[in-house]
């Protein structure tokens, strides 16, 4: 029995796109970042299906999402990155989870925890090289480093990395991307300087994977591509393959007369006799409202347009003149890898934005359903 609403997610997909980062990433290490419950599709199957296909370690941003993995036996570094001065760091220690430090308070908070615990926390420092978001200021920078060095030599700390985050990576030739390159190399230089020598540096989005080679260093941190969606479109798909489809069952296939109006406020009105079907999926499971009228669903070997508002529960689509053989049972693709189906693109350029919001949208009565082996 499959749920109504089902968010169907490929982990040969996902094995595959790893593959292809790790071909575009050239020797660099590639770590899967699996953030936000793996972009919505399940941060486990996604970790151990890009583990598989080898993927060397994992990104998260808080430590709760670091220790679920822990607890589903995942053994390969993770790294967190953004967490509160609060965090559980020293769960995080004892899970031998990796710290993502942005300021000196919280290497004061981590050395703390390191003490309580008896153990040496391993930190990355993350350098806030111009997004101006999370990462250490280059104002504090210079604390921060001779706060580090003296925990490094009482062995309180590990510095494994230093990292930092783009802010124009979907446009390869912006010159603040090389003004970012250069402002990361020079934090690594004043790190050394003190003394401290990180394992690996690492800059690259998925963006900067696939479109600039002279920013991979040691590891990439890819996420959206790992989910098989283009952080580029206008470049291309660069051979990934989404690995999630949201589908719904149909529930009713039913005439409408002509001049006979569909849904709350009748905002459509059937120009002719026509015959609709009532897909169960609406603004409670992630299909906006906003898209009411504006998008089409593959059903019966073609697209069919939405009519009529989407509501909480359920929206129309109009059959019109070809019916098919569609009829309640049938299952209607809302966006999707498969040739013909809508893209979560279209979705975000409908409602401008980006695809990653679309597929984090999900929710409600949609249930995730696995494919694949993920090999
Ligand atoms: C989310 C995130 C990534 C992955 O970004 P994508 O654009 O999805 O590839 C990498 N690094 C950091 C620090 C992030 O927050």
């Amino acid at each position: 029995m499959n749920a109504q609403v089902e968010t169907v997610i490929d982990l040969d997909a996902i094995a595959h796109n790893v593959r292809v980062l790790r071909g575009f990433a050239q020797g660099a290490a590639v770590m899967v970042v699996v953030k936000a419950d793996g972009y919505n599709h399940g941060a486990v199957q996604v970790a151990r299906a890009a583990l598989g296909a080898g993927a060397r370690e994992l990104g998260v941003t808080t430590v709760a999402e670091a220790l679920e993995l822990r607890a589903a036996g995942i053994d390969a570094p993770i790294l967190c990155w953004l967490n509160t001065i609060d965090a559980d760091y020293g769960a995080a220690i004892l899970a031998d989870v990796e710290i993502g430090v942005s300021s000196l308070e919280q290497v004061r908070v981590v050395e703390q925890a390191a003490r309580k615990t008896g153990r040496t926390a391993t930190i990355s420092l993350k350098v806030d090289t111009g997004l101006n978001r999370n990462g250490v200021s280059v104002t504090e920078y210079p604390q921060v480093l001779a706060a580090v060095r003296a925990l490094v030599d009482d062995r309180v700390l590990r510095l494994r990395g230093i990292f930092s985050h783009l802010a124009h990576a979907d446009e390869p030739g912006n010159p603040a991307i090389d003004r970012q390159r250069e402002r990361f190399l020079e934090a690594v230089a004043l790190a050394k300087e003190h003394g401290l020598q990180p394992e690996l540096i690492h800059l690259s989005n998925s963006a900067a994977t696939l479109t600039r080679p002279d920013l991979h260093f040691d590891l990439v941190r890819p996420g959206i591509a790992v989910y098989g969606l283009s952080p580029i479109p206008e470049l291309g798909d660069f051979g990934l393959r989404p690995a999630m489809t949201l589908q719904a069952e149909v529930t009713l296939v039913k005439r409408v007369a002509a001049g006979e109006g569909v849904s709350y406020g009748h905002r459509w009105i059937a120009p002719r006799d026509t015959t609709v079907a009532l897909v169960p999926a609406g603004y409670a499971d992630g299909v906006f409202r906003s898209l009411s009228g504006r998008f089409e669903v593959w059903l019966g070997g073609a697209l069919r347009r939405n009519v009529g508002r989407v509501c909480m529960d359920q929206f129309m689509v109009d059959l019109g003149d070809n019916v098919g053989n569609v009829r309640a049972g049938d299952r209607a693709v809302l966006f999707g890898g498969g040739a013909g189906h809508p893209h979560a693109l279209d979705w975000a350029r409908l409602l401008d934005t980006i695809d990653y919001e679309i597929v984090c949208s999900p929710r409600g009565r949609a249930v995730r359903r696995y494919v694949g082996t993920g090999r």
